[in-house]
């Protein structure tokens, strides 16, 4: 394995873990940002469709996986407790900024996971740049990342610098 690329900050005293996150269906502008900002994200989009007892089902994979459940629907919210949380807006950067907070995230980009399907991406090999054709045909200064599931490349500016400067960037 390489090492984690982009590895957030950390402080010495921060012993908080980092929380793992579901998103049912209506949020999924909001899974891609918090995979982008690397929270370990999973998505209701993800399940097979037309499951009446989905409500249920993702209060019960969120117990499972320790995930914390993000919704739209104030009646799921409400029974997922204290392991729910209400996202009262429709606008992206409105719900990261709930979340932030909440205190549950941080203003951050790092790039670590692929925002199609949470798969933590690895440094990509030449290869594997030169194999993408939608890749930048100038590599200088640039960062890539790879996601094995999907066989797709990331890099640094794809849709950071773009992110970042929505998000403001964790300084
Ligand atoms: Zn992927």
């Amino acid at each position: 394995m390489s090492p984690e690329p982009n590895p957030p900050v950390q402080h010495r005293n921060d012993i908080v873990p980092e929380p793992l996150f579901i998103v049912d269906r209506m949020l999924g502008t909001l899974t891609k940002y918090l995979r982008f900002m690397g929270y370990d994200t999973t998505s209701a989009n993800t399940l097979e469709e037309g499951n009446a007892k989905e409500d249920t089902l993702l209060l019960e994979l969120g117990l499972q996986e320790h995930r914390i459940l993000l919704t739209r629907d104030a009646e799921l919210a409400r029974r997922g407790k204290d392991r729910a949380i209400f996202i009262r807006s429709e606008d992206v950067m409105e719900q990261v900024q709930q979340l932030i907070e909440l205190g549950l995230i941080k203003r951050r980009v790092t790039m670590s996971r692929c925002s199609l399907c949470n798969t933590r991406v690895r440094e990509a090999f030449q290869c594997e740049i030169a194999g993408a054709d939608y890749a930048p045909k100038d590599w200088r200064g640039l960062s890539f990342f790879w996601c094995e599931s999907c066989g797709k490349l990331y890099w640094n500016g794809s849709h950071g610098k773009k992110l970042e400067e929505r998000i403001g960037g964790g300084k």
